[in-house]
């Protein structure tokens, strides 16, 4: 017979409950339940990013938690994984036009940090992507430890060590309310009937503000936004294969070689209700025409693959981690924004230390609380 009472049930089978349903596993903590609605894993942002690992973010805390996802990467736990984490294929920042006045402060950032980097004149960066059409004073930077992750293998790996201990894992199961006594909320109720648990934990992705809602928890805006992702064969005579991940934020793309072919994104961020995201014809023809000036070699005749995905910003874009402060037992683990795969291993850590111990010697779990946006 199934089990209906746990000591934690985590809502959403993504990247945040598959890593938290993990570090509650090494806790010792074996009583969970992890409830997906869709028929399979990983189906929504998780199973739709462009797997990078980018050691550099402009908002310190972010590139904290990115930096502790990275040596777990690297050094996964023996018997974690089957194959590796990370293809350390390197990341190479460009910085142009507007952007060239940030590339000394990133420097900076990035020594004082302990990020793995090289600063490259343009005819560097170009002798890397010979595609690259860069003016003299264009300068990039390589981020020689990052590179690209194999998300399937880190998902698969949360999930099966956490099966493994004894976790609950349904997929087809949807939350569809919850159950509050008095102060506390004790249940979720699904489509296998009630659920009852000590701590209901919010791992919906861009549904995290409508599960908040169920529980009447603190009103903090989650705002999903859209971003799209194509693939195309570039021209038959460059070998793509080694090319680092390129990012240009001056011309708002970045792109990567992808299983032989070439892997480009927008760079949008349209908000947008939640949804299972399509991609949008509009914003990938503007994206290509800004790839033409960047790197006009790459211009595609034909698109292989397209698709979106949603990435989900807290009010101050930083994750939002820990207890409600107004509903008992109810537990955020949302808001990861663009970065949610490679601070996976960071943030499902530090949620896990604070359920089970109430506090975490990883991070300044302060950041990360939904408390923070309600004191003066
Ligand atoms: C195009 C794109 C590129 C990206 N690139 C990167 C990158 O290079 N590196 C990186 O680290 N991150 C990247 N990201 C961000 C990353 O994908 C997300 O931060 C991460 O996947 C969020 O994981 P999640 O588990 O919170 O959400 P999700 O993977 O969306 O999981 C949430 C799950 O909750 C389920 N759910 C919702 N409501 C209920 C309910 N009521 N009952 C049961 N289940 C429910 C949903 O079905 C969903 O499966 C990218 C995202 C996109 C879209």
């Amino acid at each position: 017979m199934d089990r209906t009472d746990f000591e934690v049930i985590i809502i959403g089978g993504g990247i945040a409950g598959a890593s938290l349903a993990y570090f509650l596993s090494q806790k010792g903590v074996s009583d969970i339940a992890l409830l997906e609605r869709e028929p399979q894993h990983g189906y929504h942002s998780t199973g739709r990013s462009a797997a990078s690992l980018v050691e550099w973010d402009p908002i310190a805390s972010v590139q904290q938690l990115k930096a502790i996802g990275g040596k777990f990467l690297r050094n996964p736990p023996a018997g974690f994984c089957e194959n590796p984490l990370l293809l350390p294929s390197q990341v190479m920042l460009l910085y142009r036009g507007a952007m060239l006045g940030d590339f000394d402060a990133t420097l900076g950032t990035l020594s004082r940090d302990g990020v793995e980097f090289a600063p490259l004149s343009h005819s560097e960066a170009i002798a890397r992507v010979p595609a690259l059409d860069l003016g003299g004073s264009d300068r990039a930077i390589l981020l020689s430890a990052d590179g690209r992750i194999d998300v399937h293998e880190l998902l698969t790996g949360y999930l099966r060590s956490a099966r493994h201990a004894g976790a609950d894992i349904r997929v087809s199961t949807e939350v569809r309310g919850l159950v509050t006594d008095g102060e506390r909320c004790v249940g979720a109720l699904t489509d296998a009937g009630m659920l009852t648990a000590k701590w209901i934990v919010d791992a919906a992705g861009a549904w995290g503000g409508l599960v908040a809602k169920l529980a009447n928890a603190a009103p903090i805006r989650l705002e999903p936004r859209r971003r799209t992702i194509v693939i195309f064969d570039p021209p038959s005579d460059l070998d793509v294969r080694a090319w680092p991940f390129v990012i240009s934020e001056a011309d708002q793309v970045y792109f990567s070689p992808e299983s032989g072919g070439l892997l480009l994104s927008p760079m949008d961020q349209i908000p947008i209700e939640p949804c299972d995201a399509q991609p949008d014809d509009e914003i990938i023809a503007a994206a290509i025409e800004r790839l033409r000036s960047l790197a006009p070699r790459l211009v595609p005749r034909a698109l292989k693959r397209r698709w979106a995905g949603l990435r989900t910003f807290s009010p101050d874009s930083v994750p939002v981690v820990g207890p409600d402060p107004r509903v008992k037992g109810f537990f955020w683990l949302t808001g990861q924004a663009g970065f949610g795969i490679e601070s996976s291993p960071a943030i499902g850590r530090i949620a896990a230390d604070l359920i089970v111990d109430g506090s975490t010697d990883v991070f300044d779990a302060s950041i990360l609380s939904p408390a923070r946006f309600f004191e003066k």
